[in-house]
């Protein structure tokens, strides 16, 4: 037991060579293990690790944080800025890119890093809120009455102190026309314990209607502290939703997208998104093409009520919304 969630994040893997010799497998087996890690860092929490499968170098939450030396390798196609977030930015920290929603980028940090991440070399040090920073933002929000919705994003907007969150969710409140809180993070996944009883407090009395996208994609991410921390976020009247990424090798089964969707009503979670691979550099042996992807759909459909099929979507920049994958 640690003394609070920032000790036990502190604690986290930093060295892809001890997770894996906790898992009892070989770093000499992972070539580019170091060199990978070095462009982009390893990190990973230690209740995550947990849930993985001692031996098995395929596990399928190891593989979408472990680095390896295919992420060094160029393609086409494959970019530092894949969906076009940088000519979204409209305030610093703020991207403005559909109607009536804008996105902040809250913090640069994050709990976990996915290997297949679409912001892997996003520059956060030009783009992030930052308390001097923030009243920009909230000057662009507040001077656009069609904006109903704010979402935090970043990074990992919950790896941010209560303190420094009610603070911004309160200067939100303040303006009118804001209607919606939605929060994109990881933690209650990755660190359940960040989904402290001040963190409920809090949500639970905003005026704001309250969205937590979590973000898992394999069943097995979940397990009795992810779904007491889920079970009290609806407590507290919160609305969850998913969004997964398709990654080949980690999800790009009928079977393991659809145990998926269990998994997640189980637990009070509808899913929302599929997103087709960011095509961010780095990240291109994770990629499923469209027409496997299509055909997972449709067997997914057949398997699991509409309810719990997510819209598969791409997202392209300059488009109006996420392209549906018809
Ligand atoms: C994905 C995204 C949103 C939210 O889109 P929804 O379709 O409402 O989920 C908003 N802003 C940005 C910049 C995004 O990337
Ligand atoms: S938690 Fe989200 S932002 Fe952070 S590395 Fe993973 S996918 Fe990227």
């Amino acid at each position: 037991m640690y003394p609070s969630w920032q000790a036990e994040l502190a604690d986290s893997f930093t060295q892809p060579r001890t997770l894996l010799q906790s898992l009892a497998l070989d770093p000499a087996d992972f070539p580019g293990l170091d060199a990978a890690a070095l462009d982009f860092p390893f990190r990973v929490t230690r209740c995550y690790a947990a849930r993985m499968e001692p031996g098995n170098p395929d596990d399928p939450l190891l593989r979408q944080v472990l680095p390896l030396g295919a992420e060094l390798r160029e393609y086409p196609g494959f970019l530092a800025d894949p969906v076009g977030d940088l000519a979204a930015v409209a305030a610093p920290g703020l991207l403005h890119k559909y109607r009536g929603r804008v996105l902040l980028i809250a913090t640069g940090a994050c709990a976990i890093h996915c290997r297949y991440c679409f912001r892997r070399e996003f520059p956060y040090e030009d783009n992030l809120l930052g308390r001097s920073r923030e009243q920009a933002a909230l000057d662009h929000i507040a001077g656009d009455a069609s904006i109903r919705e704010v979402i935090l994003s970043g990074g990992d907007p919950l790896v941010l102190g209560d303190e420094r969150l009610e603070r911004l969710v309160a200067a939100l409140e303040a303006i009118p026309q804001v209607r919606r809180l939605r929060l994109h993070s990881r933690l209650p996944v990755v660190l359940p314990s960040r989904v402290t009883g001040a963190l409920l407090r809090h949500l639970a009395d905003s005026r704001l209607r309250t969205v937590l996208v979590i973000h898992a994609n394999h069943a097995r991410e979940f397990d009795g502290a992810v779904g007491a921390a889920l079970l009290a976020l609806r407590g507290a009247g919160v609305t969850l939703l998913n969004q997964a990424v398709l990654l080949r090798g980690i999800n790009d089964s009928a079977d393991a997208l659809a145990e998926l969707g269990e998994t997640l009503f189980a637990h009070g979670v509808l899913p929302y998104y599929l997103h087709l691979l960011d095509r961010a550099r780095g990240t291109a042996h994770f990629e499923v093409d469209e027409a496997r992807a299509m055909a997972l759909l449709r067997e997914l459909r057949a398997t699991l009520p509409g309810y719990l099929v997510p819209k598969l979507v791409r997202e392209i920049e300059g488009e109006a919304f996420k392209r549906p994958v018809a």
